[in-house]
């Protein structure tokens, strides 16, 4: 429910409101705009809800929140959120452009690939430290001391670190290194991950599960923000259908429907989304025009060589190619790169 308070509605009223929305079991979020002021009560709608808090004083209408996913929805936020954090803005007017290899291999590499992106122009470095991999037997990524590696970029370029989290036991020592928490496709439905990633209280970079709709993906990030992290950025990573040609099938539609349906920051990832490094920069382009709030891309000095998803990784003279191309859509759509 949102609960509008008029415009000369006073501390004691709004006071009295939360109240009763905490006996109505809800959980209050006070909202103050320029104008006037709003209650949130968010939980489950049910019967007699309204007509408990529509007579209060000092409360002017009282109109449910129709969305499942009550605080990430755009019926009760209508301006963006804009994720910041160590130079990183995501959701404002510029478009960020996250770049870094698939893994974190070794200290030379991560370190030389970060100072290539920065001075390229990239806002934030990914890298993984803990891979999600199909094998069992396949790379798993160097663990700490992969996140140290990326503590070392971080220091050489000022870059915000993203890696992925994969584990609700881990949460605490990757938020000791990362400055963005990435939740993986394969764990965007891992519940007790989601409340770990949001009482850590570092952003978060939440993937699509690559079967979910938009509504468990909303969901997913619902339980972030529910442990009190409002800082979560959603990526588009494709989905599988029935198609072969890519490793899965990026739909972009789902850039302008979220941007309608939240106001958390929407970005994309064409490089799992096409699983070909030959796709991925008009893909990167398409994203742009069709609004989104930033890329990832995975990127490596040799993708030949890369420990992980090679196939799909560009080299940092396509990234650069890919930066000045968007920089061009970026205008045309009134962003900024
Ligand atoms: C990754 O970013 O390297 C990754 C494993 O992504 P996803 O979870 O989208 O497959
Ligand atoms: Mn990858």
């Amino acid at each position: 429910m949102i609960v509008v308070m008029n415009s000369e509605a006073g501390d004691e009223a709004i006071e009295r409101v939360v109240a009763q929305v905490k006996e109505l079991g809800l959980s209050p979020q006070v909202i103050r705009g320029t104008h006037q002021t709003v209650v949130a009560a968010i939980g489950e709608e049910r019967p007699g809800l309204l007509e408990a808090l529509e007579p209060m004083t000092g409360v002017e209408k009282v109109l449910p929140i129709m969305d499942p996913y009550k605080r990430a929805s755009r019926e009760l936020r209508a301006e963006p959120t804009i994720v910041k954090t160590r130079g990183l803005e995501i959701g404002g007017k510029s478009i960020a452009m996250i770049a870094g290899p698939c893994s974190v291999e070794n200290l030379e590499q991560i370190v030389s690939i970060a100072i290539r992106l920065k001075a390229l122009g990239a806002s934030a470095l990914r890298g993984g430290a803990f891979k999600p991999r199909t094998s069992p037997y396949s790379f798993q990524g160097h663990k700490l001391e992969g996140l140290k590696m990326l503590a070392a970029a971080r220091d050489a370029t000022g870059l915000a670190i993203v890696t992925e989290v994969m584990a609700p036991e881990h949460v605490p020592m990757v938020a000791e290194y990362a400055d963005v928490l990435q939740i993986g496709a394969r764990n965007m439905q891992n519940y007790q991950l989601l409340q770990a990633v949001g009482e850590s209280g570092k952003p978060a970079l939440l993937k699509r599960g690559m079967s979910s709709t938009m509504d468990e993906f909303l969901l997913a990030a619902e339980y972030i923000l529910d442990r009190g992290n409002p800082n979560v950025i959603l990526c588009e990573r494709g989905i599988r259908t029935f198609e072969d040609h890519t490793r899965f099938t990026l739909p972009l539609t789902t850039v302008p429907y979220l941007k309608q349906k939240t106001h958390l920051p929407v970005i994309v990832d064409p490089s799992h989304g096409t699983g070909k490094a030959s796709l991925v920069a008009a893909m990167s382009k398409a994203s742009i025009a069709a609004g989104a709030d930033g890329l990832i891309l995975e990127v490596h000095e040799d993708p030949k060589k890369a420990m992980s998803d090679g196939s799909q990784t560009i080299t940092p003279a396509a990234f650069e190619q890919i930066m000045t191309d968007c920089r061009r859509i970026a205008e045309a759509v009134d962003r900024a790169l």
